[in-house]
């Protein structure tokens, strides 16, 4: 079948006295489908892009139903009465009869279906008359439940929306009949009137997508902080039954579950440090559909972070207390130790303390780490709990009982060492009094602080 087709109004002895209509009215409704466009995208915000998904209608078009032409058929009745003594009687019998005047035009579907109707005096009697014209459309929603976008992405196809007449399953038969507004094909109109209505039925056809998508937050996030995978499904109007959040290094192609059930949320503590790739596949009844994946990267802990730490900030003030009490007028010596995060307690761990040797006033103190301690995977799946070495703290000593004063902070081994290990360094020393350094006989009770040494945080893993 080529396009719709028109036909003529056959009307007989009938004339029509009311003005042809003017607009082709659409059955079985009247909807129009718009476009949203959105431009500018990379600029906005998370909020408004959010937003503005929720309105899209992710239905894909135009395309097209799928006629049965041997099934489909326009319909044209008519029905004539005479000789009534009321206008009403005369309508009474054509409704009663115009069912059995029908001729079949087969493998048709015309855009003037419709009716004129009416009753009409004359010479003192009255007629009525009905001409119907119905549309039979027979036709397959779609040939398949999967749409594959121009650029080969495949969503499956949730509903059919056929123009006018309504929405259906994909792969579904549907024999489809209108215009059917039976009041007004068949209430009486009045006396003397006449009216007629062209319709037709608009049979561009759209597919609505199940389309899931996922928010990650932060996109960047350190390990032991709380981190949300949020699904998001469109159309919002069907919620999604079941979802499997999925994990996979950004250099493998292993997936991982993550959690799989009726929650569209999870919320975790960032476990394994790399660069991740995350997606989510959502279930509905009839339809199953994968998101886009997206980045997640995970570091390790920042300086800032290891020591706004609560564990780092209690061990670390009973090392500089530790190094204080140690001193004396003849001796002073150093202290630090290896600082780990446990992912699987979600607590900081440390490493035994290491001693420097104590020295006397006219020698530099230093103390010498013990061998760092290995992370608990060396490999870790991205659904692993492991323990990473991340950090490396010592003390400085005090100047109280030495002959001179000293520059404060990180010294130059101490931040080569760092840097060599590939380790946060922290240093508790003095504050400076004057130009970075303190002088000889600095109060031993007077203000510290940490001092950062070395990376800010360990090298991200690939
Ligand atoms: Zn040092």
């Amino acid at each position: 079948m080529n396009g719709a087709c028109r036909i003529a109004m056959v009307l007989g002895l009938l004339t029509v006295s009311a003005a042809q209509a003017q607009t082709t009215n659409l059955y079985h409704t009247n909807r129009v489908f718009s476009p949203i466009v959105l431009t500018n995208y990379p600029n906005i915000s998370a909020y408004r892009l959010v937003n503005m998904a929720s309105q899209l209608t992710e239905v894909v078009g135009t395309t097209n139903i799928f006629i049965n032409t041997n099934a489909t058929k326009a319909v044209e009745y008519e029905g004539f009465a005479w000789g009534y003594e009321s206008a009403n009687a005369a309508w009474t019998s054509v409704v009663a009869v115009y069912q059995s005047y029908s001729r079949n035009h087969t493998n048709k579907i015309y855009d003037n279906a419709g009716w004129v109707r009416g009753t009409k005096e004359a010479y003192g009697s009255w007629g009525a008359y009905l001409w119907y014209l119905q549309n039979q459309i027979s036709f397959t929603t779609s040939v398949t439940n999967v749409w594959i976008s121009p650029h080969g992405v495949t969503n499956r196809i949730l509903q059919v929306l056929v123009g006018s007449l309504g929405d259906y399953p994909p792969q579904t038969n549907v024999l489809d009949i209108g215009p059917t507004n039976w009041a007004l094909i068949t209430n009486y109109l009045g006396s003397g009137i006449a009216t007629d209505v062209v319709y037709k039925a608009n049979l561009d056809t759209y597919y609505e997508l199940l389309i899931p998508d996922l928010i990650v937050m932060p996109p960047t996030n350190s390990l032991l902080m709380t981190n949300v995978f949020m699904a998001m499904s469109y159309p919002t109007r069907f919620p999604p039954t079941n979802y499997l959040f999925e994990v996979r290094r950004a250099a493998s192609t292993n997936w991982y579950t993550i959690t799989n059930g009726p929650s569209s949320a999870v919320t975790t503590v960032v476990a394994v440090a790399g660069t991740f790739n995350v997606r989510v596949t959502a279930w509905l009844t009839n339809a199953v559909a994968i998101s886009t994946e997206r980045e997640f990267v995970a570091q390790f802990p920042s300086y800032q972070e290891i020591i706004a730490n609560t564990a780092v900030i209690q061990r670390t003030s009973q090392a500089w207390s530790n190094t204080l009490a140690a001193t004396t007028s003849t001796g002073r010596r150093e202290e630090g130790f290896w600082i780990q995060v446990n992912t699987q307690s979600q607590r900081y761990e440390f490493a035994a303390t290491d001693i420097g040797p104590t020295v006397g006033p006219y020698t530099n103190a230093s103390v010498r780490p013990r061998s760092k301690p290995s992370d608990s995977h060396l490999t870790p799946s991205p659904i692993d709990r492991p323990t990473y070495t991340i950090a490396y703290f010592h003390t400085h000593t005090p100047t109280t009982y030495r002959p001179h004063g000293r520059a404060v902070g990180p010294s130059r081994a101490d931040s080569l060492f760092h840097n060599n290990y590939d380790v946060v360094g922290v240093v508790q020393d003095y504050s400076a009094i004057s130009g970075g350094n303190i002088p000889s006989n600095h109060p031993i009770g007077s203000a510290s602080q940490l001092y950062h040494s070395g990376p800010n945080r360990r090298t991200l893993p690939p």
